[in-house]
């Protein structure tokens, strides 16, 4: 009798450690796999994006709203990364917890240094990157403000793991700091380098390693290639000596090899979030490894 009793009370106990873990759905593959560096073992965390989809057009399944009505925490972007699909999943979540200026709800995006903020607001020719250039997590510099929105966010959902959380985030600042300067070593023979992107998703990682990443195939983020957009590119690489393309998983490979037949660059596959790529999985900094040895291979080869 005892030992069943203690067994019930064993199970009851387990039951409410597991009902303790903070809730956390984060929307994009690199914020979940920053998230569950801070969060380790004490969050229940979901992500909404796949690592191979676009962070501006994530498919909203009616799954996600389940999830979201049950979150403690939502970890986003923001500067409007997700305003094309967040906005109406929370909405329909009805979950106070993690409205906009809630505890719950985590904006990575605080304290980042945003680059290409208009002057003024203008989405009338399409442009997605409306309030300034949303893919910053892709810079380590930028991933350690991120890590410490989270930890600062989950310290104060969950108190009681605070220590955790900073001790997490402590490790985590370490490990960037410490493949960073192994990663601008890796970049420093191509200072200034002029480097083709698909879409301007990679600003902040140029910043970060000394190149210039400014030549486009899409004519504005968000809007797809036309042929004489593309002429433009070409006769633009020429001039920079660019002979290196480099696109997400989730964009028109094609494209990116037509104007690559033309000018004698190499094409080159890269991501965003960990799980975009075969060799990516393990998380931010395996993936930030592949990333740059990717593209510093394919500037060491000259044409
Ligand atoms: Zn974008």
């Amino acid at each position: 009798m005892k030992k069943i009793l203690l067994m019930v009370i064993g199970m009851v106990l387990t039951a409410s450690a597991a009902k303790a873990k903070l809730n956390v759905v984060a929307t994009t593959a690199d914020l979940g796999a920053i998230t569950k560096e801070i969060g380790g073992d004490n969050i229940e965390l979901s992500t909404l994006g796949k690592p191979t989809e676009d962070p501006h057009f994530v498919d909203a399944k009616p799954s996600f709203i389940v999830k979201l009505n049950h979150a403690d925490v939502v970890v986003e972007g923001g500067a409007e990364l997700e305003i094309g699909w967040l906005p109406a999943l929370l909405d329909q979540a009805r979950n106070s917890k993690i409205m906009s200026g809630a505890p719950g709800h985590i904006s990575c995006a605080t304290g980042v240094p945003l680059l290409d903020v208009p002057a003024t607001l203008d989405r009338s020719r399409g442009d997605i990157h409306a309030a300034g250039n949303p893919h910053y997590i892709i810079a380590p510099s930028n991933a350690k403000i991120v890590a410490k929105n989270i930890a600062d966010g989950l310290a104060a959902n969950d108190p009681k793991s605070a220590d955790t959380y900073r001790a997490n985030l402590k490790k985590f600042e370490d490990a960037i700091d410490t493949k960073l300067v192994e990663w601008r070593k890796k970049f420093a023979p191509f200072e200034g380098q002029s480097v083709v992107a698909y879409h301007d998703s990679w600003p902040y990682f140029a910043k970060e390693y000394g190149l210039k990443i400014d030549l486009f195939l899409e004519p504005k983020p968000g809007i797809p290639p036309t042929p004489a957009h593309l002429a433009e590119v070409i006769l633009g690489m020429k001039q920079a000596n660019a002979h290196v393309i480099i696109v997400d998983p989730y964009l028109n490979r094609k494209t990116a090899d037509t104007v690559a037949s033309h000018t004698g660059a190499k094409v080159v596959e890269v991501t965003q979030f960990p799980g975009g790529l075969k060799g990516t999985e393990g998380g931010y900094i395996e993936m930030e490894d592949y990333d740059v040895n990717a593209i510093a291979a394919a500037l060491a080869v000259k044409n």
